[in-house]
């Protein structure tokens, strides 16, 4: 079944979803004059390959181009289900195919570096490529060195799989070579983060993992802050589903891990030396580097945009989305990006047309798995108002659901948002 401009547009949540489907009426009823303007995404995850597919829909004359080093791209999401065996890697793995059916033009290579003046970006292949708007989506690089001794070398050892593909394998085949009655530690670095309840949804699986093959193992979870998301939740659920098998660690109680050495397999809080079989080690986060080359990144780290447009406060016709953008209150999620990237696109359209940017309005949903068929959602939904992106009051109520239905909801928030993202059969396994 093919996507239409106007059944793409439908998908969008919400009130964005309703503004959207006006707008491409509209547009079905005036063909739009071409736009002979060329825009380059950089980054192929989920944001940049939204945006790009939104630009498609929204203006199927734009000349799009989407650059990325890997033309099969890993999804985080789901990637926790593929690290005890519920799913396998290749059924989270998709193609640029959607995206080039689509009409984006997609390049195997990496940026190398951009010239924001003469607008246009060097590729490592040596190409050069110009724009005339840029939207830069490289999400998050891992900040090696934090904790002490976690290095490339080091994640070989204790991986972090914080970013899915090989360290999903690898991490995998620990938890299952592991000894019945060993220990898993999940290190969870201070935010802002990548999926802030990750490591928890972790922990749920892997623990569920754990009751069944080694039933005298235990997790641990390290954390560097003091709460974590939908906690009463989850922690009610562990007492139900995994008693005394979880045990979390928060910073005040010395949760925090300074150094690791794997060669011991042993962490090392403040206070104390913890001796682990299988050590997740989550590291602090960044932006992808090419943002900070580029002057995006702000001395806080990440990198400061316009809510309205995402279009970077620091560098003209550059547009940021995803996890390398502080859009906070938004998570740093899937969701968030996806409905960042379309506005994104809407907002380069009508800078390019030189009409009004539509009104932003932003949803987010994040499912966790507490095991494989319960599970816990967070929503939002945000607003711009003063200049500044801000959650609607009580948008986090979703209607009630049972943790069965939050685990069937999250199978069907996966596939929708991989087709939303990457165009249709999409999946490398399709
Ligand atoms: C375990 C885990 C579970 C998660 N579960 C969920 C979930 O259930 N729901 C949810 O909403 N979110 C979830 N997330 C979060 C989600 O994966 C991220 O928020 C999302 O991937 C961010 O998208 P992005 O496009 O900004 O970055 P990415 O997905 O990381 O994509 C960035 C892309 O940019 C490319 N790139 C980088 N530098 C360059 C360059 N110089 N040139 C060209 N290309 C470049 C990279 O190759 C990559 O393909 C999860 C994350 C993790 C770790």
């Amino acid at each position: 079944m093919g996507v239409s401009r106007r059944s793409f547009l439908r998908r969008s949540a919400g009130v964005a979803a309703a503004a959207a489907g006006v707008l491409a009426r509209v547009h079905a009823r005036q063909p739009r004059p071409p736009l002979k303007a060329k825009v380059l995404v950089v980054g192929g995850g989920f944001a940049g390959s939204a945006c790009a597919l939104a630009l498609r829909h929204l203006h199927p004359a734009l000349n799009v181009t989407l650059v990325d080093p890997d033309d099969r791209y890993v999804t985080c999401p789901m990637s926790n289900s593929v690290l005890v065996g519920l799913r396998d890697l290749e059924s989270i793995t998709v193609t640029r195919r959607g995206l080039e059916h689509a009409g984006v033009t997609y390049v195997h290579d990496r940026v190398s570096s951009i010239d924001t003046g003469l607008r246009r970006a060097l590729l490592a292949g040596g190409a050069l490529l110009a724009y005339d708007r840029l939207v830069v989506a490289p999400g998050i690089r891992l900040r090696w060195g934090m904790p002490e001794g976690y290095d490339e070398a080091a994640a070989l050892i204790m991986p972090h799989a914080w970013q899915a593909g090989p360290q999903t394998q690898i991490l995998a085949a620990q938890l299952r070579a592991m000894r019945d009655g060993g220990v898993v530690a999940i290190s969870v670095p201070a935010g802002p983060m990548r999926c802030p309840p990750g490591p928890f949804e972790r922990a749920s699986l892997i623990a569920g993992f754990l009751r069944v093959n080694k039933p005298r193992a235990k997790v641990l979870i390290f954390d560097a802050n003091n709460h974590f998301p939908k906690q009463d939740t989850f922690t009610d659920a562990w007492h139900v589903l995994y008693p005394g098998m979880i045990e979390w660690i928060p910073v005040t109680e010395d949760g925090a891990v300074v150094r690791v050495a794997p060669a011991a397999m042993t962490l090392y809080t403040a206070h104390a030396a913890h001796r682990i079989d299988v050590a997740n080690i989550i590291p602090p986060q960044a932006p992808g580097v090419l943002a900070v080359q580029t002057g995006l990144a702000s001395d806080h780290g990440w990198c400061p945009i316009k809510p309205q447009t995402f279009e970077s406060s620091s560098v003209d016709g550059v547009h940021v989305i995803g996890d390398a953008c502080i859009a906070d209150p938004m998570p740093k999620s899937a969701s968030a990006a996806s409905a960042q990237a379309k506005q994104c696109a809407r907002a380069i359209v009508a800078l390019l047309e030189g009409s009004e940017v539509p009104a932003p309005y932003y949803d987010s949903v994040c499912y966790s798995l507490l095991e494989p068929r319960k599970g816990l959602s967070i929503h939002g939904r945000f607003r711009v108002a003063e200049g500044l992106i801000q959650q609607v009051r009580g948008s986090e109520d979703a209607a009630p659901a049972t943790a069965a239905q939050e685990a069937r909801n999250a199978d069907h928030w996966f596939r929708r948002i991989v087709q939303d993202s990457f165009g249709r059969a999409t999946f490398a396994s399709s």
